[in-house]
């Protein structure tokens, strides 16, 4: 066997059909030619009527639509062929036993949050304490998609804000990445008050041009992230 080519991805979880229980996440690694690499994106693209065109697309967004259009090839073979396929009673015990050694499934740790929001409030599922409802800031952007874990470790998320950069050679890059947050409920390390999550991301290069652009978007991230120190010591003054 050759040495593998150098891998990318994956770059999201595909999500199911909403119609089906998601039960695992399979992450394969897919060799591919950049022929098929060139059909899968334009194929991809096409289907999504071109929008927004390629030279917009950032390199997370050309990834996306390359795993996306693979996966989606992939499922829709595996439904028709089970559509037609006819399986007796003893295959399929067969089946499940051979998916139940191979996909054994933490099952405490792999439940998926179903939320239910109140009024400035939501109830969610945890796995020491069974179903609690807290306080949901306005801010948060939801808990939906989450693993179920233990009540210390809820946390509330703002959206991102995010510095993305035109580069030499890529589109745009993500460089600076914060959001908001509050875990209420931690023991050892205790936020009393929301706090600002802040990620360094891509490194890129640039010239003069793109360095201009670099510390207009920093400064226009920078005045947001500004608003955002201001709204975290609001929050903190309210509640002290
Ligand atoms: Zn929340």
């Amino acid at each position: 066997m050759n040495a593998f080519p150098p891998s990318f991805g994956p770059t999201d979880p595909i999500p199911c059909d909403d119609d089906r229980d998601a039960f695992a996440t399979v992450n394969i690694s897919l060799v591919v030619s950049r022929e098929q690499l060139r059909a899968a994106l334009a194929i991809g693209h096409a289907e999504q009527a071109g929008q927004p065109p390629l030279p917009e697309l950032d390199i997370l967004d050309v990834r996306r639509e390359v795993e996306g259009y693979l996966a989606a090839v992939a499922v829709i073979g595996t439904e028709q062929e089970a559509a037609t396929a006819r399986i007796s009673p003893e295959l399929l015990a067969d089946l499940d036993s051979a998916i139940d050694r191979a996909y054994t499934r933490p099952e405490r740790t792999f439940r998926m949050q179903q939320p239910l929001y109140g009024d400035g409030t939501v109830t969610l599922a945890t796995v020491d304490r069974g179903e609690v409802t807290v306080d949901e800031p306005v801010w948060c952007t939801g808990h939906d998609g989450e693993p179920v874990g233990h009540f210390t470790d809820i946390t509330h998320d703002g959206p991102h804000i995010t510095a993305a950069v035109e580069a030499l050679e890529y589109g745009p890059v993500p460089l600076l990445r914060a959001n908001m947050t509050h875990a209420p409920n931690l023991e050892q390390s205790p936020e009393p008050h929301p706090v600002a999550y802040v990620e360094g991301l891509e490194a890129a290069s640039f010239d003069a041009a793109g360095l201009r652009h670099l510390t207009d978007e920093g400064r226009a991230w920078l005045a947001r992230i500004d608003a955002m120190a201001a709204e975290l010591a609001d929050l903190a003054g309210d509640q002290s």
